[in-house]
């Protein structure tokens, strides 16, 4: 046996298998990537933490003698365990390197791929349903957030997408959907264009406020950033049957039946959510990149199509 795995026995360190379990964890906990862990990094501590490692366990280093060099060096057992256990999942394809994931987001960070995020809802029994509407980003995701936030802003942009399938959905435009959200929401600060509403669960798990398709999805309606605002769930259900659109200086415009509504129909105590609007002459709350802006030609179909004057 190594002079590493005795230590690890005679220390009573964690098994690897369980520090990769943690590590997926704390992935998740992370919404899908931790920094590159050096020791006396938070990450180090708090998965320690978990497994209520002694001080002598966190203390416990390993010499390295460099003959040549004439110098001795010192590692930290529980930090090796760690980068041994992140790096036995970077070869199993749960998580990518922070030599990748740099080119991606310019961060040294370990990342969820989607095989590793599938792992860590399993093991926290998170129902797989909901990995559409949960804050992480896997590194495939992040790959098409990228391009989404990226791609300059077409003149003649066409925000429909004849060849998109409504029904069967293949995985890969599940991902690009997912992506789609997630571009969305973190554009708007995770806050409603309209009403500004930003409230997420008590564990902060799901956002409140949605990605809407300007032209909706059932029209095929691109996931394009073009295509999208971040709304709560009220005005994302008036935006879709038409009580508001948008005009091209993004202005909101109010649908004209509502001055013939009964009067006890829109009302929160005293706010009325659609006569409030078109009162004040309200203004969609914008994303502060203008490339991301959505696009006139979505709006323009929104109004056209959805909206009842
Ligand atoms: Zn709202």
């Amino acid at each position: 046996m190594s002079y590493e795995g005795r230590m690890l026995r005679e220390l009573k360190m964690p098994l690897r298998q369980d520090v990769e379990n943690a590590l997926l964890r704390a992935l998740f906990r992370h919404n899908g990537s931790i920094k590159e862990f050096s020791s006396g990094e938070e990450i180090v501590v708090e998965i320690g933490n978990e497994f209520e490692l002694t001080d002598i366990q966190r203390s416990a280093y390993l010499e390295t003698v460099y003959r040549k060099e004439n110098r001795v060096k010192k590692s930290f057992l529980w930090h090796r365990l760690l980068f041994r256990a992140a790096d036995s999942l970077a070869k199993n394809k749960m998580v990518t390197r922070p030599t990748r994931t740099i080119k991606l987001t310019n961060k040294r960070e370990w990342m969820l791929t989607e095989n590793g995020l599938d792992i860590a809802l399993k093991l926290l029994e998170v129902h797989g349903e909901k990995k559409d509407i949960i804050p992480i980003k896997s590194y495939e995701v992040q790959k098409i957030i990228k391009k989404l936030n990226e791609s300059s802003r077409p003149k003649s942009y066409n925000p429909i997408n004849k060849k998109k399938k409504v029904i069967n959905v293949s995985k890969q435009t599940t991902l690009r959907s997912r992506a789609f959200r997630h571009a969305v929401i973190i554009a708007y600060d995770y806050k409603c264009s309209i009403c500004g509403m930003k409230i997420s669960s008590p564990d902060s798990l799901f956002w409140e406020v949605e990605a809407a398709h300007i032209v909706p999805h059932s029209f095929k309606g691109k996931d394009d950033i073009w295509n999208g605002i971040a709304l709560c769930h009220l005005h994302h259900w008036a935006f879709d049957v038409g009580w508001f659109t948008l005009l091209d200086n993004y202005n909101i415009q109010v649908s004209s039946k509502v001055n013939s509504l009964p009067s006890s129909f829109g009302k929160m105590g005293n706010y009325e959510f659609l006569k409030d609007l078109k009162y004040n002459s309200s203004k969609l709350l914008l994303p502060s990149n203008v490339e991301i802006y959505p696009h006139q030609n979505a709006i323009h179909w929104h109004r056209q199509n959805i909206f009842c004057q």
